[in-house]
């Protein structure tokens, strides 16, 4: 199996080998509480201050308070509540401190939710106001100029998690200074630690948060240095412990582990130079671009940080992407991890002003400092095995020639239904989002569009924009064409598609129409004689037209099975395998077969194991078009897997709602199985 390559350093890293070392020993040998006046305690203590003086060297503090915290979300709430505490005071006390809480509008969520819980909570009730940022992603000093002399508190950060965008924070601070503002000032230095010089004492800054595991030190330690005079209220009371200023026991193993990185950070040697950095990206970028011709770069490197490249490529979403890259075991995310699981755009890319075509398509890849050469060559090589698994044909018909692609977009959903042997297409109630996409699919693949129609009289504008595209045929393919004899003795327009026909069959009330795609005899059609059927009149009016194991492709997408038949469904319950029962299982059956319901490029893109050496794909997208084959063949144990296991719960679903009962999956997907 592939090893991980691991370029998601922004959303978190490995441990630097030494600071797990560390954290080892402030565990068993040094485990003592700094609080303890005993000599175990004292010891404890003594690495303690000897990191919080470490961090104030690397971070240039001066006597500025510098205290451990669990992470920059604590760091962070600490900063807002002890800004916002002394705004509130200013104001009772009736002195002027302006009315605004301006925050970067690329910001991490944890800003504009923690201004906007605290000052809920300590019903200050200032207006939080997002300070925008240019076309390359760096916050409007002009619009800075502007609010600043209104601003309570400013929070910007010192780089982009998810862009990489340094922030001028010179220029920021010289408008602050200009303006004669008044406003505290936080820098959320999460990802310039290790990437960026850090002078805090030598800057006007009030704030700044810093996280462990954003440079190899563990989860759940973090740093937060206050200027010395700029107010502070503790978030956390109790013991005492940080002089009263963030009570509760130290987490000693976190500590311990971050100023091993700090040692590693002053002393030199470990982490990779700016410059040998900005080398490795060139490489990465070079693959990228070798990989995908039209790739644009979202940020603009002369302003980012070297270790941080995001990108979109035309035609492809940031879910296609990443579900390729995870394929070939290089780990990326969709903008920041906090919003991979939503497919929602990024907003740091909006608030650039990216089309959202684009912010919605983009991909984030980062690594750290502590990176060698071969790493990234490896990654290299492993992006160019993406762009030639992407390459790989994708249209796989079934057994008789004809294959189904399921085009969903959105809530709606249509079909490209293809014939191998004449090569030609057809496109029903396709959505316009994806005619991009597919028009270069189906030439890629050397068909023809035959017609483009619609279902729904809805759904004509869309299949309009299509044919045009396409330059085929709409609705009028049907006209002065054959007729077919339905099996209710009714007649239907018809057309040959290879050696099948395709039928249209309006509607009681003419607003929709049905397709039946089957092989007529004579001038019959045959309700068993039809493999599929399409559009939303389907399910209700067709019944009498259609045989039990005709499958009828969704007009809708959502939660629902891709397709589905007449034929009585089997229950659910059991059809759920984890790695250990899918052994078992495949010892029980060695008929059964395994089925890759990811995409054909992720499927080209991975390298497969002992137990799937043998796996047929086919991809969820096109399982509608196989489902006649298994429905009307011999009974066969299928099991279905997929990277996480959402897509292949969908086939074995589909398969068992559609009446067939030996249909399983790998619950967990490939990520959980050996
Ligand atoms: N700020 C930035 C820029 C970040 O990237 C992150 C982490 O994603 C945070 C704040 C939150 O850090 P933590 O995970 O330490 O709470």
């Amino acid at each position: 199996m592939n090893t991980d390559i691991y370029l998601d350093a922004n959303a978190t890293s490995d441990v630097l080998p030494a600071a797990a070392d560390a954290a080892l020993d402030a565990m068993r040998a040094s485990f003592g509480n700094p609080s303890s006046s005993h000599a175990t305690g004292l010891r404890a203590k003594a690495m303690l201050e000897a990191t919080r003086a470490r961090a104030r060297r690397v971070l240039g503090a001066g006597d500025g308070r510098l205290m451990f915290t669990s992470g920059a979300t604590e760091g962070i709430q600490t900063a807002v509540l002890s800004a916002l505490c002394a705004a509130r005071a200013r104001k009772a006390a009736g002195e002027p401190c302006g009315d605004l809480l301006l925050y970067g509008a690329t910001e991490h969520k944890a800003v504009p939710e923690a201004l906007a819980h605290w000052n809920r909570l300590l019903g200050t009730g200032f207006t939080l106001q997002a300070l925008p940022v240019d076309g390359d992603g760096r916050h409007r000093l002009d619009v800075l100029r502007e609010l600043a002399p209104r601003a309570v508190f400013v929070c910007t950060m010192a780089a982009n998690n998810e862009t990489g965008v340094i922030s001028d924070l010179e220029g920021i601070a010289r408008v602050l200074r200009e303006t004669g503002s008044g406003a505290l000032w936080m820098v959320d230095c999460v990802q310039a630690l290790g990437k960026l010089p850090l002078n805090l004492d030598a800057t006007r800054i009030d704030y700044a948060p810093f996280s462990g595991h954003k440079l190899h030190a563990p989860k759940g330690i973090g740093m937060l240095y206050v200027r010395t005079g700029a107010p502070y209220t503790p978030l956390i009371c109790g013991g005492g412990q940080e002089s009263g200023q963030r009570s509760g026991t130290e987490n000693m193993a976190g500590i311990a582990a971050l100023g091993a990185v700090l040692q590693a950070l002053e002393e030199g040697g470990t982490f990779r130079s700016h410059a040998e950095l900005l080398g490795l990206r060139e490489r990465l970028a070079q693959a990228l671009r070798e990989t995908f011709p039209g790739i644009v770069f979202n940020a603009p490197f002369a302003h980012a940080l070297p270790t941080t490249i995001n990108f979109s490529v035309p035609r492809l979403s940031s879910k296609d992407l990443l579900d390729l890259f995870d394929a070939a075991g290089v780990r990326v995310s969709a903008g920041s991890a906090c919003s991979a699981s939503k497919a929602a755009p990024s907003y740091v890319l909006e608030a650039m002003g990216l089309p959202a075509t684009r912010s919605a398509a983009a991909v984030r890849l980062s690594f750290g400092p502590l990176v060698n050469d071969a790493f990234i060559e490896a990654s290299c090589e492993r992006i160019l095995a993406c762009g030639k698994a992407l390459r790989a044909p994708q249209l796989a018909p079934g057994e008789d020639g004809i294959g189904l692609l399921q085009l969903g977009f959105e809530d709606s959903c249509g079909w490209l239904v293809f014939d191998e042997a004449s090569s030609t297409c057809v496109a029903i109630d396709p959505p316009i989002a994806l005619v991009d996409r597919v028009a270069a699919l189906v030439r890629r693949e050397g068909y023809r569009m035959a017609a483009v129609l619609a279902s729904d009289a809805g759904a004509q504008d869309a299949c309009a924009a299509w044919a045009t595209e396409f330059g085929c045929l709409g609705e009028d393919w049907f006209a002065g064409e054959q007729q077919v004899v339905l099996a209710d003795g009714s007649t239907a327009p018809a057309l040959s598609f290879g050696s099948h026909v395709l039928a249209r069959v309006p509607s009681s009330d003419g607003r929709h129409a049905a397709y039946l795609l089957g092989t007529a005899t004579g001038r019959e059609l045959h309700a068993s004689a039809v493999r599929f059927a399409f559009g939303p009149a389907a399910v209700r009016e067709i019944r009498a037209l259609v045989g039990p194991a005709t499958v009828l492709c969704a007009a809708v997408l959502g939660d629902a099975v891709p397709c589905t038949t007449f034929a009585p469904a089997v229950p659910e319950g059991d059809m759920h395998l984890d790695g250990q029962a899918l052994s078992a299982f495949l010892a029980a059956h060695p008929d059964a077969l395994l089925l890759d319901v990811r995409e054909a490029p992720e499927h080209a893109a991975g390298e497969p194991r002992l137990w799937n050496k043998g796996a047929v794909n086919v991809p969820l997208s096109q399982l509608a078009g196989r489902l006649p084959y298994w429905l009307r063949g011999e009974p066969r144990p299928l099991v279905f897997f997929c990277r996480s296991g959402n897509r292949s719960a969908k086939a074995a679903q589909c398969l068992r709602q559609a009446g067939y009962a030996q249909a399983w999956h790998l619950a967990g997907g490939l990520a959980l199985a050996a």
